[in-house]
């Protein structure tokens, strides 16, 4: 404590101590004059002002100079020290504007203080002095409002673009988000809406199928991304989608995730439209050739006595494009059932040894132009949708004689490793340049080489193989060296 009578004065060590403190004030709670006992070298620094001119001044008589900013700033001051007085409880003005002029400049320029006031009591618990403490706090200030007017011009772009952002605390489900959330869910600007309510407005298949599945995910992997459907308050459906990602704490425990979230329903409205075309027109193309195929059926059972060599090779080798058109068109038509929850897997449990040399004897019908290769194992038992693994394989295979030239071999193999099937399929063909390996998993990527120019397809079979495969929660890659060949590869959860 500093002097126990009001005119106690502090004794020189204390002064010297006082004035060597930063931005400080000794104030006389003699209301309403509040003189200057005692002013800091930190104090005189900042107003630019000598201590004579301070010292025995009245507060109020040196501090007015935000007046001009703020006229009720005079008035918030006489309250604060009103308040102290009565109180006799420390005050803080966590921040406060008093412009100052700036060594070298000739005008004044903003800054920003953090002040506090403690009540200094005498023997009878009366205020004797108010100990004002200054720290300027310019620095922090602009730097907070830079951090806001760059968010907020994030958000505003952001916004522009119809994005919202989102944030959830997986501690205790607290939902945040930007104003345009509630556009996106179908309601007016500014109301408020809860996790609670975004849940019952998605649709529940995508719920079910998707959105849970993603979560689980994310909290493996750290981010999120789905494509879903929701209903708005008006009952019509709307398509968005949210990225995100997640936020681990120092024991690396996920705290929280973030995100955006946009309505993306014209864009996809579009690609449900086209894919429906080609769910239509596939679907058209197929009734015709089943006759075709069934004509050329007939023709080959009424030449089988012909000699004629000619006619005979003609009429198979029109059934084999047939099978080849029609395996096109069933491609299209499996494109088209993509859509969240149109492809549905039905599990049994069956040999897959068995199923590929099933697939083999299928190619080989086809087309013999390879040695195709395959040494079973004897049984090896999944649970999978039999006849999608099959299309995966077939395509796999197909593909290895499409790209590598006639006699050479293809060599099939299927190892189980742990809790899962490893199914390779391996060519001696054109191989794969390392930066289209990463692609052609992609709808309709073909490699652009001169090799394969005129090897007729539509960029749709790795596509198909691997949406299939990552939806029965397996893996597929390829692995290739240009001019030497190429590796397929891909792994199931064995899951019986
Ligand atoms: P498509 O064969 O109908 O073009 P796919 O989706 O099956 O479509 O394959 C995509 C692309 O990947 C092909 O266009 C080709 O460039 C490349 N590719 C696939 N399999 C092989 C392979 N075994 N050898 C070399 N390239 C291949």
């Amino acid at each position: 404590m500093i002097g126990t009578e009001p005119d106690n004065i502090p004794d020189d060590l204390f002064r010297v101590l006082f004035e060597k403190s930063p931005g400080s004030l000794l104030i006389k709670a003699d209301a309403p004059r509040f003189t200057i006992a005692a002013v800091s070298d930190g104090y005189l620094k900042t107003t630019l002002l000598p201590r004579e001119e301070v010292l025995g001044k009245g507060f109020f008589d040196i501090y007015r100079a935000n007046v001009d900013i703020d006229p009720s700033d005079d008035i918030a001051a006489r309250k604060v020290f009103a308040y102290l007085m009565r109180t006799r409880e420390k005050v803080d003005v966590p921040v406060f504007r008093y412009d100052i002029f700036e060594p070298g400049a000739g005008h004044k320029t903003p800054h920003y203080w953090s002040f506090s006031n403690i009540p200094i009591l005498d023997s009878q618990q009366r205020v004797a002095y108010i100990l004002g403490t200054f720290t300027d706090i310019t620095a922090e200030v602009k730097a907070k409002e830079a951090a806001q007017e760059s968010e907020h011009r994030l958000l505003l772009a952001a916004e522009a673009t119809g994005m919202a952002f989102w944030e959830l605390s997986l501690a205790d489900n607290t939902f945040s988000y930007s104003q345009h959330m509630a556009g996106i869910f179908g309601h007016s600007p500014g109301t408020s809406i809860t996790l609670a309510d975004v849940r019952v407005q998605l649709h529940p298949d995508d719920m079910e199928n998707i959105v849970i599945k993603a979560f689980d995910q994310a909290l493996i992997d750290g981010s999120y991304f789905y494509e879903v459907r929701i209903y708005w308050p008006n009952g019509s459906l709307h398509w968005i989608r949210t990225k995100g990602t997640v936020q681990y704490n120092k024991n690396k425990e996920p705290v929280r995730m973030l995100g955006t979230v946009v309505d993306i329903t014209e864009s996809k409205s579009d690609e449900i439209r086209k894919n429906d075309f080609i769910a239509m027109a596939s679907h058209e193309l197929k009734t015709p050739l089943t006759s075709l195929k069934a004509y050329l059926q007939l023709m080959e059972t009424k030449l089988s006595g012909t000699t004629d060599p000619f006619v005979k090779t003609a009429v198979v080798k029109s059934g084999n494009q047939v099978n080849k058109m029609t395996a096109l068109i069933h491609g299209f038509l499996d494109l088209s059932r993509l859509e969240p929850g149109k492809l549905k897997l039905v599990h049994t449990t069956f040999d897959i040894n068995a199923l590929i040399e099933e697939v083999l004897t299928e190619s080989r019908i086809l087309s013999n132009t390879h040695s195709l290769r395959f040494n079973s194992s004897g049984t090896l038992n999944i649970s999978a949708d039999r006849a999608k693994i099959g299309q995966v394989i077939s395509n796999l295979v197909n593909n290895a004689i499409k790209y590598s030239a006639k006699g050479s071999y293809v060599i099939l193999k299927c190892e189980a490793k742990g809790d899962n099937v490893v199914v390779s399929v391996t060519d001696e063909g054109i191989g794969i340049k390392p930066k289209d390996q990463e692609k052609i998993f992609q709808r309709f990527y073909r490699a652009e080489e001169e090799e394969s120019k005129h090897i007729s397809g539509f960029g749709i079979g790795l596509y198909l193989s691997s949406e299939i495969i990552q939806r029965h929660k397996g893996k597929i890659w390829v692995e290739s060296r240009e001019g030497e060949g190429s590796t397929f590869y891909f792994s199931l959860p064995v899951g019986v």
